[in-house]
């Protein structure tokens, strides 16, 4: 079992002993450290990464120093991954920073469209016209993502789903839109647990629902990520993700 979606304590995630321990716990034999990153320089962005302290693009070497340090002290395998908020028109500076920093492999992430945020931090304004406009938009970002390929891995390609105000608004169009672009990338989308143990969230994996059936149907492969923040994530989300795995008998593929 491979998870190569795990955050640490370089973005909003935890220490790395902790993490570790309980992913072994939980039977995963590697670890993808996936970092939030974002790279836009405008002037909110800048605003944000400083509120949060979120300068994964400045502290990922010091990160790979600890976590080189870290393989020689545990059987667990290890990888030096980030996560990339992907915006339309941040290509060249997102291609620019994956060559310079040459992580194991990228996982890319639709987190914003326009200014929103796609996950329910925000309470959603405007009626069903504009929710349904912003999940076209939302979609149409994820396709130039997966068409940039720029990364190995594409994250929760249907988080919108997650979102109370835009639940049930992913289209078959969307879907087959979705599957388009992947059958001709490189890039894979993951099977994302990030959201399984959350109670108020009316998708429980990511794709889930009509995008995850097209992807089947049309043969694409996933990578599996917990997408764990904190250790006690591992426990209920990796069993989840390997009986996913089961009963769609998904072989997973490996980003590297
Ligand atoms: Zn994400
Ligand atoms: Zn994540």
């Amino acid at each position: 079992m491979y998870d190569y979606h795990v955050h640490s304590l370089y973005s909003d995630g935890e220490y790395f002993e902790p993490m570790l321990s309980a992913a072994a716990e939980a039977g995963v034999s590697a670890v993808g450290f996936a970092d939030h990153c974002n790279l836009a320089g405008d002037a909110r962005r800048r605003r944000e990464r400083a509120r949060y302290g979120r300068n994964f693009d400045l502290t990922y070497e010091r990160r790979r120093e600890a976590l080189a340090a870290l393989d020689e002290r545990t059987d667990l395998t290890i990888f030096d991954a980030v996560e990339v908020d992907y915006e339309p028109g941040l290509e060249s500076e997102i291609d620019d920073f994956l060559t310079t920093a040459d992580f194991d492999y990228a996982l890319g992430s639709v987190h914003y469209v326009d200014d929103q945020h796609v996950f329910s931090y925000d309470p959603f304004e405007g009626g069903e016209a504009a929710r349904r406009d912003f999940v076209d938009d939302y979609y149409e970002t994820i396709v130039s993502l997966v068409e940039s390929e720029l990364f190995e891995i594409a994250a929760h390609v249907d988080i919108v789903e997650s979102h109370p105000a835009l639940s049930g608004m992913t289209t078959c169009e969307h879907a087959e839109m979705v599957a388009d672009a992947f059958e001709h990338s490189r890039t894979v989308p993951e099977l994302n647990a990030g959201r399984f143990d959350d109670d108020d969230k009316p998708a429980s994996f990511h794709p889930e629902g009509r995008v995850f059936e097209v992807l089947l149907e049309r043969g694409v492969e996933f990578t599996l990520g917990s997408d764990a923040h904190e250790p006690g994530d591992f426990a209920e989300r990796i069993p989840a993700l390997r009986e996913r795995v089961e009963r769609f008998e998904l072989e997973p593929v490996c980003p590297l």
